[in-house]
């Protein structure tokens, strides 16, 4: 299903240009417009899925493995020495666009990492609870 308001549907479709890196059958993948770094990538699926959630398993099963092809042909075509793969579900996690997107980001020797965060610290006890409350919910 496609949603006609939603612009990564028309990117991912082909009703809106973009710089492609790869399409299949269910996935476009183009750079984004405001890369953050040199090749920063997105794979969208081209039927419309709102975050991970709401993904239909048939692409779930195809989505990491894609996401490990246009890493390692960022390494072998732009010098990348890694690459993250990043992908937001939320306002609150960072999401702005709401349909579901992988971002494949190539990272280079000379760059410091942008997927980092300072360690916190919690008792076991606390750990434990949480997990509890995680695991009640699966
Ligand atoms: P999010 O924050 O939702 O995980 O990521 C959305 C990403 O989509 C951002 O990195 C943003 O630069 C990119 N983006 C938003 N609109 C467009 C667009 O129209 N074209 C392209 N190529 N990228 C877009
Ligand atoms: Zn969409």
């Amino acid at each position: 299903m496609k949603d006609q308001s939603c612009i990564f549907c028309k990117i991912a479709n082909g009703e809106i240009p973009s710089a492609k890196v790869y399409e299949d059958e269910q996935f476009s993948v183009i750079l984004d417009m405001g890369p953050a770094s040199k090749g920063h990538a997105l794979i969208l699926p081209k039927e419309h899925f709102k975050d991970v959630c709401d993904l239909d398993d048939a692409y779930a099963a195809k989505v990491l493995k894609l996401g490990a092809k246009i890493g390692s042909a960022m390494k072998k075509g732009l010098g990348a020495t890694g690459f993250n793969l990043v992908q937001n579900n939320g306002q609150s996690a960072g999401q702005t666009v709401f349909h579901f997107h992988m971002h494949v980001i190539p990272r280079y020797d000379d760059q410091a990492p942008i997927v980092t965060w300072t360690p916190g610290s919690a008792e076991p006890e606390e750990l434990q609870e949480t997990a509890k409350q995680i695991r009640e919910c699966l």
